[in-house]
């Protein structure tokens, strides 16, 4: 069986491959079809998918959304964006808009507590335009102020670090009907990442199909045998077509290779199939 990777990140945003470099690397791993869905942009899809019609492996144009709920982000895929994203475009600047403001603040706050960063030097690091808290652990790491990444996040940038600061992110209903409006699939990400109170993630799930879901992401790097049983079921429960990916963010994330995850994860061209078949009995 031929297989995919439905869900990725390059430098776009906080991935570290040029696109071009992640859907070269998809095609060494033997993949079938690689979607690129990097958070709050569509600027390396070109890229990605000229690099795939050399190379012969199919790409697939998405992006990764960031959406609120009572029990913190939950994450929505758009897969199989159109070329002109027109109005998921204005969408996308404003939450990259967002993030800007978010990171001058961050950066302001960790000056305050004595580091010398600055708000272009992380900026240049990222050299995507959607730029993050994990660049700015780099550049923290890179300056010398924290050992590791994970030092950056626990004392600083995490929930309960100094300079933690929440993103402003969409509420489920835009980031759903902005995806819907461009013909996307629109797909839940990684649901079983946190535990949720018993029923809470079904009664979301049931929300979010409303607003117009169309998929959800049953096979992930994070989800373990129990997780993938319980994605399954909530597909069967609300109709919803099924996805996977690895979350792959290059060295950003060690440990998760293209199509593997870390180690076990496999996704047919099967599920890609699927996901086609569902578009077209949908006329899109
Ligand atoms: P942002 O979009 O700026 O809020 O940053 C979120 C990203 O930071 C996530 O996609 C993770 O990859 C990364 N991240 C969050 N928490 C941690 C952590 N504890 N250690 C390393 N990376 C993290
Ligand atoms: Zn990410
Ligand atoms: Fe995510
Ligand atoms: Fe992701």
């Amino acid at each position: 069986m031929k297989l995919i990777d439905l869900h990725t990140h390059t430098l776009a945003s906080d991935g570290t491959d040029s696109p071009a470099e992640l859907v070269a690397k998809a095609r060494e791993a033997g993949l079938a079809a690689v979607a690129v869905t990097d958070h709050d942009t569509v600027a390396g899809l070109e890229q990605a998918c000229e690099a795939g019609r050399a190379l012969g492996i199919d790409v697939i144009r998405g992006c990764e959304l960031s959406t609120s709920s009572e029990h913190g982000e939950l994450h929505i895929l758009g897969l199989f964006l159109p070329e002109d994203t027109g109005p998921l475009a204005d969408v996308l600047m404003e939450l990259r808009a967002r993030r800007s403001k978010r990171n001058e603040k961050i950066v302001d706050k960790l000056r305050a507590l004595g580091m010398d960063i600055s708000k272009d030097e992380v900026r240049e690091l990222a050299r995507g335009e959607s730029v993050g808290r994990p660049h700015i652990a780099s550049v923290m790491l890179r300056r010398g102020h924290v050992s590791c990444v994970q030092e950056a996040f626990k004392r600083y940038l995490g929930y309960n670090g100094k300079a933690y600061l929440p993103k402003e992110v969409l509420h489920p209903r835009e980031a759903v009907r902005a995806l819907v409006e461009v013909g996307a699939t629109v797909c839940l990400a990684h649901p079983m990442l946190r535990k949720y109170p018993s029923g809470w993630l079904q009664a979301f799930t049931a929300k979010l199909v409303d607003y117009g879901l169309t998929a959800i992401e049953v096979w992930h790097s994070e989800h373990s045998e129990a997780d993938v049983r319980a994605c399954l079921s909530l597909a069967r429960r609300f109709n919803l077509g099924v996805s996977g990916g690895s979350d792959y963010h290059g060295a950003n994330k060690s440990g998760i290779a293209l199509g593997k995850g870390y180690g076990k994860l496999r996704v047919g061209i099967d599920v890609l199939e699927n996901l086609l078949q569902r578009r077209a009995a949908l006329g899109l």
